[in-house]
């Protein structure tokens, strides 16, 4: 865990806390392996992140490994440990990232590169391997960008190219024996080269001629010529999210994520991840089915997401869907699909999927014209997406999004006008499917050429041209009425520098961090000009990372083979320009993309002769048994102390609902679209403050029994820190105007002076202050507020505050730093701890 007194003075603490409900215990075994997992994004970002969290369970699950996660901290934070001198820890037992053994960064997009240098400064590691000494940790890559990973080649001792699954087992494991042998650390960073799919970067190196062209990867005739990825040859294996995370703070992704297969063969032309996941690798419905049992009874998540590259696709779909609906739907779990291909939707899955919630409805055609659709192989027709359109429409969703990319190779003005064309269709669609508003909202992209793909020496638009593009699009789509929202073109420019970039990209990342960039995959926090000054002092030309590149010519990522053939990508390519198809390896035999050894690597499909879903699972459709009007009521009295204080007040709803759906009880639920636990809460607790008496109101749908262990189960069931202390039948609402006591640790001694100050504060009639909100400041008498107050010296004050809905209220911290004459913020590293409340009698 961060340490606590570094969490008062950031925003958003909950980012920082650690101690979420699953995290892996702390192990007290001599000689562990210590590997710090690290996602060079925010918090919210990284926690949505499936693969870290597969790789923090396998690990752990080995006796003498010991995993914790890190992610990266924001600006705020970054300021506040550099100013403190604090250095970068792990969540979970607060060990500093230098001091592990292993520290793997995950690489999942090209604008998370100045993040890792944010994690390795604060971390106290150089930035480049090579100047890392014994007692230093390795520092290991791997995730999507890997496939190219050169631009930050030189930050990695080693570099993992594929499915990582076996592969860090592998990696503790010679690490572990290595290290118990005594071998230093350029050892075991040559021995790990052993290991399938471990890339060592500094065996490889770039030669340029004197034009600065790229000529050739030059290695030691020991070394093989190329680094082959790692594939799992199946998911089977992979089943240790039984007992997923549970994050504290709000994430982007809060819900159980069950990956149903690896890999997809539809072929488009533009997606790397098409290629480099190769080949499709299904999991059992047994063990989906089971996975969601367990996941969502450990977690108390309210929703599964189906997940892979195209969940649509997944062979036993019309099978698994309806079991979970079934399953679920009676407990408001809903089921979502992150990732729907069009087509591969009928309507008597979409009725399934509603059945619940209506989770949002998106659809990628990615092109607006046939012509260009049949270029980049998406294989769907306009007729296909306007019937899943009407279908969704006619099923209650009453908003559609459409997601396109400009500037696909060979797209001309016209498919651009097509864009808009086929959005108002689909927005007919809506029309004709029903009564109500209906909405379409289309999202539009920059394409990036990727690695290892057909379009990989296509050229990029510029900037200037994407926003002719967008600019054209916008004002055909308001002449119809239709809205636009846009990826920012400056980021995508940037990504595709970075997605074809070289070795010689090293400095210009350092230079632009040093220029104070950072997180700029966030809108909030990209500044291109920081990158361009950054290139005019590096000398580095960013536009010509974007020109078309010839096939003979050499490729940064050469020697990285993803297992596709070049003749197969160069095949793509000119299929592209005929408009040519190739279809799915699953189901039409195999496109010899040169992937498969078809012995231990091949195409896994569950169900080959997908049937449409079995009317006897579907019918009728489950609906949720109407709740009664009004319930048991119980008032829950808990403790909250610990760093957990530091969660928001709506941070620690989510927390208490979760923990009641694990607890096993039953709610009773509001009605309308979203349905919500009836839980009342008393007055929210500012950030930061202990309290010992906390309180909630719930309703639940009958009595419960032996109260004493009811407060006991819920205990065991939530976080750290979260004590329930009682529990016991209540009538009426849950109070709302009361009287809190309060114990505040002052960080500093009081003086006499300043003790008068307090105690003149209960003589006075009145203490009128201005009080500061967004837009304006007012006056408010803080006399009123508080029913008693006292100094116990040499720094502990007891405050009585009063509470009253109709009212503002008055935080301790606020009311003393208004009597001391100083800023709250000073105040902040005392503690304030609520130890009880009355009734407010008038
Ligand atoms: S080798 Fe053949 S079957 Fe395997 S992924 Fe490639 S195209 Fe599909």
């Amino acid at each position: 865990m961060t340490d606590p007194s570094f969490l008062p003075f950031v925003t958003r603490p909950g980012r920082y806390l650690g101690c979420e409900y699953q995290s892996a215990p702390i192990k007290t075994t001599a000689d562990l392996l210590h590997w710090a997992l690290v996602f060079p994004d925010l918090y919210e970002i990284g926690m949505s992140h499936q693969g870290l969290q597969i790789l923090y369970h396998l690990l752990n699950s080995c006796d003498r490994v010991q995993a914790e996660r890190c992610y990266c901290p924001a600006p705020d934070a970054e300021a506040v440990m550099r100013e403190q001198g604090a250095a970068l820890t792990t969540l979970e037992s607060g060990r500093p990232l230098s001091s592990c053994d292993l520290v793997g960064i995950t690489l999942p997009h090209e604008l998370c590169y100045t993040n890792i240098l944010t994690i390795l400064d604060r971390a106290g590691l150089p930035f480049l391997a090579a100047e890392r000494v014994e007692g230093q940790p390795i520092v290991i890559g791997g995730g999507p960008c890997a496939f190219n990973p050169e631009p930050v080649a030189e930050l990695f001792d080693a570099i993992l190219l594929g499915d990582g699954e076996e592969a860090v087992i592998d990696i503790a494991a010679l690490v572990l024996n290595l290290k118990t042998a005594g071998a230093g650390r350029s050892e075991i960073i040559e021995a790990l080269a052993d290991i399938d799919g471990v890339y060592l970067p500094h065996r490889y190196r770039p030669i340029y001629d004197e034009s600065g062209r790229l000529t050739g990867i030059e290695h030691r005739p020991d070394v093989p010529a190329r680094v082959r990825r790692r594939i799992l040859a199946t998911l089977d294996g992979i089943d240790h999210l039984i007992k997923p995370l549970v994050p504290n703070a709000k994430i982007v992704h809060d819900r159980l994520g069950i990956e149903v297969a690896r890999g997809c063969t539809r072929g488009c032309r533009f997606c790397q991840a098409g290629m480099t996941y190769r080949p499709v690798r299904e999991r059992s419905v047994e063990q989906i089915c089971a996975l969601a049992e367990a996941g969502i009874t450990n977690s108390g998540f309210d929703e599964i997401a189906l997940l892979s590259l195209s969940t649509g696709d997944y062979s036993c779909l019309p099978e698994v869907l309806p079991r979970l609906m079934n399953r679920f739907s009676g407990e408001r779990v809903s089921i979502s699909m992150p990732s729907m291909r069009v087509g591969t939707l009928g309507p008597e899955l979409m009725e399934q999927i509603k059945r619940v919630r209506k989770t949002g409805f998106t659809l990628a055609p990615e092109a607006g014209s046939e012509r260009l659709r049949q270029a980049i192989n998406k294989g769907i027709s306009e007729d296909d997406l306007l019937s899943a359109a009407e279908h969704a429409f006619s099923l209650g969703w009453n908003l559609i999004k459409l997601y396109f990319m400009i500037g696909l190779p060979g797209e001309t003005m016209t498919d651009i006008d097509a864009i808009a064309e086929l959005a108002q269709k689909t927005a007919l669609a809506g029309k004709v499917s029903g009564r109500g508003r209906r909405r379409v909202n289309v999202s539009v992209g920059t394409f990036v050429p990727k690695p290892h793909t057909p379009f990989q020496w296509d050229a990029q638009l510029t900037i200037e041209q994407s926003r002719e593009r967008l600019e054209r699009l916008r004002a055909v789509m308001a002449r119809r009425g239709l809205n636009l929202k846009y990826h920012d073109p400056q980021q995508s420019y940037l990504e595709g520098v970075f997605a074809r970039g070289d070795r010689r990209l090293t400095r210009l990342i350092i230079a632009a961090w040093q220029r104070g960039a950072r997180l700029d995959s966030w809108s909030d926090w990209f500044d291109l000009g920081r990158w361009q000054s950054a290139a005019d002092d590096c000398a580095i030309d960013l536009n010509a990372y974007l020109h078309a590149r010839d096939p003979g010519e050499t490729l940064p990522w050469q020697h990285l083979d993803a297992g596709i053939d070049i003749d197969f990508l160069l095949r793509e390519r000119d299929n592209a320009e005929q408009q040519l198809y190739t279809p799915d390896c699953r189901y039409h035999g195999c496109q010899q993309c040169g992937l498969c050894d078809f012995k231990t690597i091949q195409p896994l499909v569950r169900n080959r002769r997908r049937l449409p879903p079995d009317p006897a699972t579907l019918q009728p459709p489950a609906t949720i048994a109407a709740p009664p009007e009004s319930g048991c009521k119980y008032l829950i009295t808990y403790s909250r102390t610990g760093p957990i204080r530091f969660l928001g007040h709506l941070e620690l709803l989510q927390v208490i609902f979760r923990a009641i759906r694990r607890a096993g009880w039953r709610p009773l639920y509001s009605h309308g679209f979203n349905p919500s636990p009836k839980i009342s809460f008393g007055p929210a607790l500012p950030v930061g403050t202990e309290s010992l008496c906390e309180f909630l109101l719930l309703e639940h749908d009958g009595p419960l029994t032996d109260l004493a262990d009811q407060a006991d189960r819920l205990s065991r069931v939530l976080p750290p820190g979260l004590e329930v202390s009682s529990i016991r039948p209540h009538h009426g609402k849950v109070p709302q105007d009361i009287v809190c006591s309060y114990e505040i640790q002052l960080p500093f001694d009081l003086d006499d002076a300043q003790t008068r100050l307090i105690t003149n504060f209960t003589q006075a009639e009145s203490f009128i202050v201005q009080r500061r909100r967004k837009n304006n400041t007012a006056p408010l008498d803080l006399r009123p507020l508080v029913d008693a107050l006292s100094v116990t010296p040499p720094r502990t004050v007891l405050a009585e505050i009063v509470y009253q809905s109709s009212r503002p209220g008055c935080k301790p911290l606020e009311l003393l730093a208004h009597l001391l004459g100083c800023d709250q913020a000073t105040l902040t590293a005392g503690m304030v701890r609520k130890t009880s409340w009355r009734p407010l009698t008038v």
